[in-house]
């Protein structure tokens, strides 16, 4: 195991000055990938307990810069060909169709790039069938899915997702009120999403984690109201197209943030190189949507840890960018990038968290760039 830390880390790539157009049109034209910003979970007044229409959700994500959504709503397929765009709107702006499957015992999923409704009825007393069934029939459908928010109500284990190997994605971060926390911190006797996922991870899973708005509230914002803006991922995809993003979701071509933004984020075998794009990340921050994690004592600055198995934290960078080559016996490594900032009396935290990249025999699974 050799550690690279601190290691200068800058883009290969570099953009001439240019109008946003051109450069993504050229990008489209030679298939050169690129990161595009979405939310995949979002609710509408179709669901009887949200305030916006379909069309006024579209609009906000639209408006504030985002390039997809999913309009996710409660057991009812809202098609995006039936969804008026603003008239005026950006070309680099989709929507993916969806469902939040909502089914029984409080497990729901995201059926992300679906052409129908997916049944939701299918019960049993083993929570891992009841997420099995979700995946089985999102991928019947020709799409993908994402188990959400396994700490609402507690209702599903990591133990309940073991059940199911062949689990790819879920939400690491959901930024609705009643689970936000709980990506870092649960109630007493209950585990956290991150451990989780490392739990998950160590057991030999490959999964991925999303982080997502579950927003039902446009008309007032405060924060006890489940916002937009709290979680989304940054998608790497050749397209921007229902498919190509899709496509990249499974191969965990993403990385999951609550504000901070990455300039790198690079895997080759055992190693993984992280940088944030300060810039980017402070004007995210000067958003009033954010909602950091608050503590009474932090450290402000960046810090960068490499997570490998039971979540051991391998090494840390006080800083803005960094690297790490695992060895085999580590099984993967993950990279936690946390800006913490004074907040009133104490802090807040925001977090980018990037896919795993395995060093055991699913090394060949995930995106190597
Ligand atoms: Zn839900
Ligand atoms: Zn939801």
């Amino acid at each position: 195991m050799k550690k690279l830390s601190n290691r200068s880390a800058r883009g290969s790539c570099v953009i001439w000055p240019c109008t946003f157009v051109l450069i993504f049109l050229a990008a489209q034209v030679c298939g050169q990938s690129q990161w595009y910003k979405g939310n995949t979970h979002a609710h509408t007044v179709l669901c009887g307990h949200a305030d916006s229409s379909p069309e006024a959700v579209a609009k906000w994500y639209h408006d504030h810069g985002y390039h997809f959504l999913i309009l996710s709503e409660h057991n009812i397929y809202i098609d995006p060909s039936e969804v008026d765009l603003p008239k005026d709107a950006r070309f680099d702006f989709i929507l993916i169709p969806g469902e939040e499957i909502t089914g029984s015992r409080n497990v729901h999923s995201t059926a992300v790039n679906v052409p129908r409704l997916i049944d939701w009825k299918f019960d049993s007393e083993r929570v891992s069938d009841i997420i099995r069934d979700h995946l089985e029939r999102s991928h019947q459908a020709g799409g993908e899915h994402i188990l959400n928010h396994p700490t609402y109500k507690y209702a599903v284990t990591a133990e309940d997702m073991k059940g199911v190997p062949e689990l790819r994605i879920f939400e690491l971060h959901n930024a609705h009120p009643n689970t936000i926390r709980h990506t870092l911190d649960v109630d007493e006797g209950y585990v956290t999403t991150e451990d989780m996922w490392d739990d998950m991870l160590t057991a030999g899973m490959t999964v991925y984690g999303v982080s997502s708005d579950d927003t039902h509230t446009l008309k007032e914002f405060h924060i006890e109201a489940s916002n937009p803006g709290r979680g989304w991922v940054m998608v790497n995809s050749a397209e921007l197209t229902p498919d190509s993003i899709t496509e990249s979701l499974k191969s965990g071509d993403f990385y999951a943030t609550s504000g901070v933004i990455l300039s790198r984020d690079k895997k080759m075998g055992g190693v993984v190189e992280v940088a944030v794009d300060v810039d980017a990340t402070l004007a995210e921050l000067h958003s009033p949507y954010v909602l950091g994690h608050r503590l009474e004592e932090a450290a402000p600055g960046f810090l960068i840890e490499f997570v490998g198995a039971t979540g051991r934290v391998l090494d840390h960078v006080h800083g803005s960018n960094g690297s790490y080559e695992a060895g085999r016996e580590d099984l993967y490594v993950r990279s936690r990038i946390s800006y913490t900032r004074r907040f009133g009396d104490g802090y807040e935290q925001f977090f980018a968290w990037t896919q795993p990249a395995f060093t055991d025999d699913r090394a060949e699974s995930g995106p190597a760039r």
